[in-house]
């Protein structure tokens, strides 16, 4: 067995080494141009201050322009862990009080089971959905959507989400987890608004055209094997959209 942070050590010098000059290209999700930090933050194997003093330090010269990019996530876990501190409850209580009103969907229990294992017949959804089942990561841009369909698409409350990931996420973050998930809902500090609602299949097109994400874990892709979209997507986001009017209104901010 390696010394304490050994790995992590190893793991940050391989990404400054090899993925730091691409990480522009970090949305792609079948490209591996991320660190892979995350496990070794969450369980404190290296600290953001290492990271961030190493990355002030020597960094291959095609590599400095993306310094500043990757120095801006790791700063948004930092934000995430001073919400947590002041907001202890972050992964139950929704950090804007308005949300209290939002009206979800108790979730019929195969839907949501049909999101948890990737069976909603929406393929990059499907695709994000079986890599954190079968590896326990997921890619950032993926966790997104995924969550923008479960809150948005399926209008299921954002911390049955969270807790899904926080059973199966390497990763898993009492900060980041539900500090992210309350960004997707819009109920965050310093959230995306609510009316920003995720098209995965516009997402699949701009991020994964050539279905090559898609491909690794949905291999029934394109075929009679694969089930039809559990909802209309055009139509739920309309319902989305009016759910969060309603919310406004009975909140007395409409
Ligand atoms: C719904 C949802 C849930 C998430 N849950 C978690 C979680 O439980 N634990 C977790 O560490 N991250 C979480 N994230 C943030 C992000 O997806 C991961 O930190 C990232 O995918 C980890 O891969 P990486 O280390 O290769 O990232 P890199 O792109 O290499 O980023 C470097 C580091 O910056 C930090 N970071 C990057 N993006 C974010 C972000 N959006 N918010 C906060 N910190 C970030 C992480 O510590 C990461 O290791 C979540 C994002 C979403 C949308």
């Amino acid at each position: 067995m390696g010394a304490r942070g050994e790995g992590a050590h190893r793991t940050l010098e391989a990404f400054i080494r090899d993925d730091l000059a691409d990480y522009a290209d970090r949305d792609f999700p079948a490209d591996d141009t991320t660190s892979h930090l995350s496990p070794f933050l969450r369980f404190g194997e290296i600290s953001p201050f290492q990271v961030w003093h190493r990355l002030r330090g020597n960094v291959p010269q095609n590599a400095k322009g993306q310094v500043g990019a990757f120095l801006r996530q790791v700063i948004w876990r930092e934000f995430n862990h001073v919400v947590l501190f002041a907001n202890p409850d972050l992964a139950t209580a929704n950090y804007r009080p308005e949300f209290d009103e939002f009206e979800w969907h108790e979730p019929e229990a195969d839907v949501l089971r049909a999101w948890q294992e990737g069976r909603t017949g929406i393929p990059l959804v499907d695709a994000g959905m079986r890599e954190l089942w079968q590896t326990g990561v997921m890619h950032n841009r993926v966790r997104m959507v995924v969550a923008s369909f479960l809150i948005k698409n399926l209008l299921i409350d954002w911390r049955l989400g969270e807790q899904w990931f926080w059973d199966t996420l390497v990763d898993a973050d009492e900060a980041n987890n539900p500090g992210n998930w309350q960004w997707v809902a819009g109920s965050g500090a310093d959230a995306a608004p609510y009316f920003r609602v995720f098209n995965p299949e516009l997402q699949a097109d701009k991020f994964d055209k050539q279905h090559e994400y898609v491909g690794r874990w949905v291999p029934e892709f394109g075929t009679d094997d694969y089930p039809e979209p559990i909802v209309d997507l055009k139509e739920s986001r309309r319902r989305a959209l009016d759910s969060y009017d309603t919310m406004r209104r009975k909140a007395g901010l409409a």
